[in-house]
């Protein structure tokens, strides 16, 4: 029998349990291309897997993780051969299939992302699930025509993964950049990623109205509920807000009056199904325009065994920037 090192979570009478395991790999599911994992990281959706939060896992026993970046070892797939250096993200990873932290992963090969050649594979795991979906964000922004000229937008959230990730690339594009963070005395911190204003989170707390002063062009929102409420009342005539997470809650107090007096756009982001192309597009921006100073500076690194505490700070909204797991 070969086992390999995994963080498994098993159903238990009471929920969940998440803990180390030795993992059989002939229990790993089919696939076409063997993965030999070297880093993986903590994103929000990790935490509620592994904390058992949120009914994130839907197959036991499952081994945890939604992304990891890693070499070829074996494969069937035509595009794959051994050697080649890969990034995986979402497609079920860690919900519905055996997931990133474990020293071995069996995937179909078309979830597959070749490794961009200026990016290593720790720092496609700093970037991760979370700093891929903030370029995503950017990306529909751009789309929506936002530009620096257009005026600043805010990003919520701004001191976790998400956020900071958006902070960053958004500075290095040239955009003026409203950090909003219930954490002020991250302030320093999200300044040196290029924010260029601190909002306290209370300015987008409270009940929404349904139109608000114009105070921002576009907007990042990792947050959801009131606050993304509150964001859309306060977007400029003609503007846009790309929205990706729930951290403060998955409802929406919002009325209907940005869209239908002010023009404004509710952009939604996903990145778990996200088609190949457009991940490609987003991987190859992210070598680009995101400054890899910033990246290393917004992140910090863990073993396997550091994860139950990290996933329970995360989900308490405790963990700044990105948490790369070295797994190989
Ligand atoms: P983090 O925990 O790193 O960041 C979330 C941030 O939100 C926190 O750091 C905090 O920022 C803020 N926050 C937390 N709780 C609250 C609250 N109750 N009210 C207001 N603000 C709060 O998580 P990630 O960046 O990894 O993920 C962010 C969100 O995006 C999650 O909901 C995640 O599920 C979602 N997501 C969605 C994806 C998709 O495909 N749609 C992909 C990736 C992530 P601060 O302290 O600065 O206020």
């Amino acid at each position: 029998m070969t086992t390999f090192k995994a963080m498994v979570i098993e159903k238990t009478e009471s929920g969940t349990k998440a803990a180390l395991a030795d993992f059989d790999e002939a229990n790993l599911m089919d696939g076409d291309v063997t993965v030999r994992v070297e880093y993986s990281t903590v994103n929000y959706k990790d935490g509620l897997a592994i904390t058992g939060k949120a009914p994130v896992v839907r197959r036991f026993p499952m081994i945890a993780g939604v992304d990891f970046a890693g070499t070829v070892e074996a494969s069937s797939h035509p595009k794959w051969k051994a050697g080649d250096k890969v990034i995986l993200n979402g497609w079920g990873l860690g919900e519905t299939h055996l997931g990133a932290y474990a020293e071995k992963a069996r995937v179909k090969g078309d979830w597959l992302v070749r490794l961009p050649a200026g990016i290593s594979t720790r720092d496609a795991m700093a970037i991760g699930t979370a700093g891929y979906t903030a370029m995503l964000c950017v990306m529909a922004l751009e789309k929506h025509g936002l530009t620096p000229a257009s005026g600043p937008i805010a990003v919520t959230g701004a001191a976790g993964g998400v956020g900071s990730v958006a902070v960053a690339i958004l500075s290095k594009l040239g955009f003026s950049v409203s950090a909003t963070t219930g954490r002020p005395e991250q302030a320093d911190y999200l300044k040196s990623l290029g924010a260029s204003e601190i909002v306290e989170r209370a300015a987008l707390a409270g009940t929404p109205k349904p139109l608000a002063k114009e105070r921002w062009a576009g907007g990042i929102d990792s947050v959801g509920s009131t606050t993304l409420a509150n964001l859309l009342s306060m977007i400029r005539y003609g503007g846009a807000v790309a929205a990706c997470g729930l951290a403060g809650g998955m409802d929406l107090p919002a009325s209907v009056a940005p869209f239908i007096l002010r023009g404004v756009c509710l952009l939604g982001i996903d990145s778990v199904m996200c088609p190949l192309p457009k991940r490609e597009e987003a991987w190859k921006r992210l070598e680009t325009d995101l400054d890899r100073q910033k990246l290393a500076a917004m992140t910090r690194e863990i073993g396997l065994s550091e994860l139950p505490e990290v996933a329970a700070a995360i989900v308490a909204g405790q963990v700044r920037g990105r948490v790369v797991v070295k797994i190989g």
